[in-house]
């Protein structure tokens, strides 16, 4: 029985200072919860939760109200500025260096919920202080299915929350570096079925170009990164990713493994859009057509006749 609902979404909103193979680029508009929430709005139209400063402008505003994102849970904090974010990428745009982390207003944030967004049924903890993460758990009456995110920086210093998180979620996206500390495994499957063993009987491990791979109780699909010539910016994949898989979740309402295949395919598109364009220029012109187009090609990039032998 397909039953869907409303989706929230909490994390960093940011402005991001980018350097990559094809360019500088300063002050786009960029964070955790952004990049989830244009790429989940694909599909449904999230609700956000997060804090900006006294530099937030009317135009970057106007992004989240013209893709339809709830921005009622998204507080202007005047004591301060923005949290902001410099990264640069390598040659090989799997491997960035982080200039700088500006917490500025994030430090103090504690999300609110807003009455309105109470009634959530499905949701999403961005990658923000686990304390927090768990926080926001308790506020939220009846949620359906909560997916995580985390870090290196949490799981380092945090991992007790963590573990606290992970045994309350019913799935975790993360990269596969973050997968292995967590579980000190070293292959893959090894670190699916090792995150399996502490909680979520959902888990999806990020793992950039290369893909991304579903565990779901003793089941694994696999979905490639869609073939790209050009990588231009890579900020912000893996939040894009989690926004199309919970996006297409929360339209679909449907929690079979099937259904959980096509979330995979859905990220992994609003992934490639995302890295196509510097920050969102790219992700957010996506429309309906374009995402039936890379779907379409998907299928035919991974369908094969049996082998006759
Ligand atoms: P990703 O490329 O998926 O790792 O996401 C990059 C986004 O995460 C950028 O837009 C940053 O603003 C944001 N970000 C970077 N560091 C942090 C942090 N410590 N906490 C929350 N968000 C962050």
């Amino acid at each position: 029985m397909n039953a869907p609902g409303p989706l929230l979404v909490v994390g960093s909103v940011a402005y991001d200072d980018v350097e990559t193979a094809y360019g500088k680029r300063e002050n786009l508009l960029g964070g955790s919860a952004t990049y989830f929430s244009v790429a989940a709005s694909g599909f449904t139209a999230p609700r956000l939760v997060g804090v900006v400063g006294r530099d937030f402008g009317s135009g970057d505003k106007h992004i989240f109200d013209s893709h339809g994102v709830d921005t009622t849970g998204l507080v202007i904090d005047p004591s301060g500025d923005t949290f902001r974010w410099g990264g640069r990428y390598h040659a090989d745009m799997n491997q960035r260096t982080t200039l700088y982390t500006h917490l500025n207003v994030f430090e103090r944030f504690r999300p609110a919920i807003p009455e309105t967004y109470a009634d959530s049924e499905y949701v999403f903890l961005g990658n923000i202080d686990p304390d927090l993460q768990l926080d926001v758990l308790g506020k939220v009456r009846a949620p359906k299915f909560v997916a995580m995110d985390t870090m290196n920086f949490w799981i380092d210093g945090k991992r007790d929350a963590v573990l606290r998180v992970l045994s309350r979620v019913e799935a975790i996206l993360l990269n596969d570096e973050e997968g292995s500390l967590l579980t000190g495994a070293r292959t893959a499957l090894g670190v699916g079925r090792g995150i399996q063993r502490l909680g979520p009987p959902i888990v999806v491990l990020k793992r950039g170009e290369h893909g991304a791979l579903l565990f779901h109780h003793n089941d694994i699909f696999y979905v490639p990164a869609y073939p790209l010539e050009v990588v231009v910016d890579p900020t912000g994949a893996g939040d894009s990713f989690a926004g199309g898989f919970m996006g297409w979740l929360a339209r679909s309402g449907d929690l079979t493994l099937d259904n959980l295949r096509r979330c995979m395919l859905a990220g992994s598109i609003m992934a490639s859009f995302c890295v196509e364009g510097f920050g969102l220029s790219q992700l957010r012109d996506v429309g309906p057509d374009a995402i039936r187009r890379r779907y379409t090609d998907f299928e035919a990039l991974t369908r094969c006749p049996s082998l006759n032998l």
